[in-house]
């Protein structure tokens, strides 16, 4: 199956949830979740439907599926590898995706949204400790810096992407120079530091993966 391209928007009225994919806009009143618009393709006052155990842990998943913009096969490997890691599967998981390229890029506001770090990441505008690196799921290490490529720096995606610096600033486990437009990991992320995610029950994934 190829990578969705509808509207962004329609994804968070399925799931009934924000899931943050169109950068500060998503901070706006005209947020389609914030003005509680139903589920797409259902009349605003259709009756719930009861879902089963397996509807519930399948949505959890493609919420977080979607959030982070993969594929279910790519999706499947990083829980394989969280699993196969010591600790709390679902606890792996979050921090494996939070140590994604991509997301880190994001995280950094060098770009308003995480398919936009994508794009910066697979055009070779991402240098990791000095070198390109094009994967967008390459996973950064404690220490990595992470640097703006010097022909992107006039990029207007990425301005656009500092805006939400100013107002949101940097998560406590990243440093950023806005000005250099570069970053530092200084650490792994602990579960409880990923406020987007906090109404994510990443439990569920587990138990629909091992099944
Ligand atoms: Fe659209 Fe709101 Fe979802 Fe952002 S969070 S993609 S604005 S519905």
């Amino acid at each position: 199956m190829g990578r969705y391209l509808g509207p962004a928007c329609r994804l968070c009225r399925a799931e009934g949830v924000k899931l943050y994919l169109k950068g500060d806009r998503c901070h706006s009143p005209k947020c389609q979740i914030t003005k509680r618009k139903g589920k797409p393709g259902k009349a605003p006052r259709a009756r719930m439907q009861k879902v089963s155990d397996f509807g519930v842990q399948m949505r959890e998943k493609q919420k977080v599926k979607r959030m982070y913009g993969m594929f279910e096969r790519q999706f499947r490997s990083f829980f394989q590898k969280a699993a196969s890691e010591r600790g709390v599967t679902g606890e792996n998981l979050i921090r494996l995706l939070e140590k994604r390229l991509d997301n880190i890029v994001y995280r950094l506001h060098f770009a308003a949204s995480r398919k936009q770090a994508r794009q910066l990441v697979s055009h070779g505008h991402i240098l990791v400790n000095g070198k390109r690196v094009t994967i967008p799921s390459y996973l950064v290490r404690e220490h990595d810096t992470i640097e703006v490529h010097e022909r992107a720096k006039r990029m207007t995606l990425i301005k656009d992407g500092l805006k939400e610096y100013s107002r949101a600033g940097v998560v406590p486990w990243l440093e950023v120079d806005p000005d250099a437009l570069t970053g530092l990991v200084r650490g792994i992320p602990q579960r409880g530091d990923v406020a987007d995610l906090s109404g994510v029950n990443e439990q569920l994934i587990v138990e629909l993966y091992s099944k």
